[in-house]
């Protein structure tokens, strides 16, 4: 060869078989016998044979890759039957033992045959071959077409830019496990997250799926707030931020008190039932703000939601995931914003709670409010129940006897009454005018409230049982103070009446009493609203007529009713009052009520109508500054009355000394605070005749 090595071909010649080695080192050498092979017979049989033997031969060559054309050639150039077999037996890739049983099989003819069996067995075993082969490419194909696909996909979604999907799982499932659910709930959000990886991220599911888990993982399932359950600091605390409210304060600290106390001594599973204090009272009164000021005692968050208008079940509990825009209700929505687990809940307005077709909302509500029921309140949307025992409940309504029973059977009611001006006086100095200074960005120097300033501003600017309106009256002295100082024109201002008339134009209430009840004819009654009570004129006059009664004033049913009985009752006891018997016949009376646009109604007016007629009848003013409120029979009883607390407090601050109230309401009295007390005098009386001897 050319690289100088050797290369040697050898053909075998004919078949030999070995009688003995003799073995030498480097080759076998052997003694052998020639066998005589017997020259084949031309015949029809061993032609077909050799017909099968090369075309199955070719079939192999199809097959097998490691044969060619080549040796088919070589097989057709061969003329003997037996050297074609021994030379296809000698191409295939077999083993030697194989073919060394060929070599042996003298006979030509079934050589030949061995030799077919040979081969088409070696033809099985390549197809078999190949069709595992193909399967497993198969297989692999498959594979690797989901990869590709996957790639393809992550490289659409990177189009699309939602390639931080897979990160957005890994970071979820970080949040379920920091937000520390309960073993139930933690599962739930952990099945929600596996459905969610399976949705889209552009289909509206997917956005659906991941709201509800930022919900699950938002809520605060075991966060909670230190409670600081020093009385004294709680005291402290109270005192600071409210004037006056004396009842209320110490009834709150009781009520701290006592939760401590059972905090510290139950058992760990025991619920702890405490009544849910209810604030009563009108508008600007304080409530709101003693609640925010009892979360600052206790170190806890303060949440609030006004339950005024609420009809819909679902605003209190969620609407269920099915419905499309579903969210949690309010009490999980607060519970959200709160943070914590133990805030103090206030609940404004629970006497406005509504009720209609779309379910009571006061059913959840009472559940929310029952110990007994809340450590597993079952909000719609969440569908699994959070534990609201560690909330304290506070509510708040201005007409307690319009709280929904089952809800007001589980509170206990605290009332705030409402001021009267010396104590308005002392908010306004202590906390309003401050708080407003500072909200207005001034100093304390450069403005300064004088007493009778203070006292004009809660006569006639303001008319109510709080301070809210007084605390916008303030803060508009504030901006118009603000506005010269940083237009140059003052340096500092003081609020002396005179200025108070100067900054807010012409005063809105007059303190019209006295002006009024100058001409006979104008009685003052006492009425009953839901912003604390408040005094109403009630004016008869005469002309000349018919006997007819007109009324006006936007009066309600019963208060016209009672005022035809007013006059059926004088009618009838015309003698009695020193009247002519024919007094109606060619007058005719009319009542108005002033105020003319604000709709009024209820029976309490009846005294009031009497006396207002006899008054202008007689030609006979009525006592100064007396007020009255009554039911009147058609037999002139006095009928009892509600919330004679609140119309006394009302009068009291319109400056009324005295006023008339039915005898059955003498038990009200206790309630009526003492500082109004001691300056309102108050007759009870039984009998319309009473009423007259003391205001006629
Ligand atoms: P409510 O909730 O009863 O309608 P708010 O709590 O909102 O009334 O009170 C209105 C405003 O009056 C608040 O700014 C509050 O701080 C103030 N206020 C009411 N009562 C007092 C009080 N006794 N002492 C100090 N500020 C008061």
């Amino acid at each position: 060869m050319p690289d100088n090595s050797k290369s040697a071909i050898v053909q075998g010649i004919g078949r030999v078989k070995i009688q003995k080695f003799i073995k030498e080192k480097t080759y076998f050498t052997a003694d052998v016998s020639k066998v005589s092979e017997k020259a084949v017979k031309k015949s029809v049989e061993i032609d077909t044979k050799i017909t099968n033997l090369t075309e199955i031969f070719n079939q192999l060559i199809d097959l097998a890759p490691y044969l060619s054309e080549e040796q088919a050639t070589t097989l057709s150039s061969i003329a003997d039957p037996g050297k074609i077999a021994d030379r296809a037996v000698s191409f295939l890739n077999i083993n030697i033992g194989d073919k060394q049983n060929i070599l042996e099989i003298i006979d030509v003819s079934t050589r030949i045959d061995s030799t077919i069996k040979l081969i088409s067995k070696e033809i099985q075993r390549i197809e078999l071959g190949q069709k595992i082969q193909s399967d497993v490419q198969d297989e692999i194909s498959k594979s690797q077409r989901e990869y590709y696909l996957r790639e393809q996909l992550k490289a659409i979604q990177k189009e699309l830019g939602d390639e931080d999907v897979g990160l957005e799982f890994q970071e979820l499932a970080e949040k379920i496990k920091k937000a520390k659910m309960p073993k139930k709930v933690d599962k739930i959000a952990n099945k929600e997250l596996n459905r969610m990886k399976k949705i889209p991220s552009h289909s509206p599911e997917y956005t659906v799926s991941r709201t509800y888990l930022d919900w699950l993982i938002d809520l605060p399932w075991n966060d909670e707030s230190n409670d600081n359950n020093d009385i004294s600091n709680a005291q402290n605390i109270l005192d600071e931020d409210h004037y006056g409210l004396v009842k209320v304060k110490d009834r709150i600290l009781e009520h701290l008190a006592v939760r401590n106390l059972k905090k510290i001594r139950s058992k760990k599973n025991d619920i702890l039932k405490s009544p849910i204090l209810c604030f009563g009272g009108p508008p600007g009164t304080g409530k709101t703000s003693i609640g925010k000021s009892i979360a600052k005692a206790m170190g806890r968050k303060f949440v609030r939601i006004s339950l005024g208008g609420v009809r819909d079940e679902a605003e209190i509990r969620g609407h269920r995931r099915t419905y499309i825009g579903a969210l949690p209700g309010r009490i999980i929505a607060s519970l959200k914003k709160a943070k914590t687990k133990n805030p103090i809940f206030m609940l404004d307005e629970i006497d406005k709670l509504g009720m209609d077709f779309r379910g009571d909302p006061s059913s959840a509500l009472l559940e929310v409010l029952d110990p007994e029921q809340n450590f597993s309140f079952n909000d719609h949307y969440l569908e699994v129940d959070f534990d609201l025992s560690n909330i304290m409940f506070i509510t708040t309504a201005n007409q307690i006897d319009r709280i929904p029973g089952p809800l007001l059977d589980r509170m206990e009611v605290l009332d705030f009454t409402g001021y009267i001006i010396e104590e308005k006086v002392e908010i306004s100095k202590k906390h309003l005018i401050p708080k407003q200074i500072k909200e207005h960005g001034l100093k304390k120097s450069e403005i300064k409230f004088s007493e009778n300033g203070i006292k004009l501003l809660i006569d006639s600017y303001t008319r109510e049982a709080g301070v809210r309106n007084l605390e916008r009256q303030i803060a508009n002295v504030c901006r118009k103070v603000a506005k010269d100082i940083s237009a140059g024109s003052i340096k500092k201002s003081t609020i002396s009446p005179l200025k108070v008339s100067e900054y807010l134009g012409p005063i809105i209430f007059h303190s019209e009493i006295a002006e009024r009840c100058k001409k006979p004819g104008i009685a003052i009654g006492l009425a009953w609203t839901a912003f604390g009570g408040d005094i109403l004129f009630i004016e008869a006059s005469k002309m000349p007529g018919k006997g007819a009664l007109k009324l006006t004033g936007k009066l309600g049913d019963v208060m016209k009713e009672s005022a035809e009985a007013a006059f059926s009752y004088i009618r009838t006891n015309y003698k009695k009052l020193s009247l002519d018997k024919n007094f109606y016949k060619d007058i005719d009376l009319h009542i108005h009520v002033p105020a003319g646009a604000i709709p009024k109604d209820g029976p309490s007016a009846g005294i009031t109508m009497i006396t207002a007629m006899l008054s202008v009848l007689k030609n006979k003013k009525i006592k100064n500054n007396l007020g009255m409120t009554g039911e009147i029979s058609l037999r002139g009883n006095v009928l009892p009355i509600g919330g004679l607390k609140e119309k006394a407090t009302a009068a009291h601050r319109a400056g009324i000394k005295h006023i008339i109230a039915p005898f059955q309401n003498k038990k009200d009295l206790e309630e009526i605070p003492d500082r109004v007390l001691k300056d309102l005098k108050i007759t009870f009386v039984k009998d319309v005749e009473e009423v007259i001897k003391l205001s006629l």
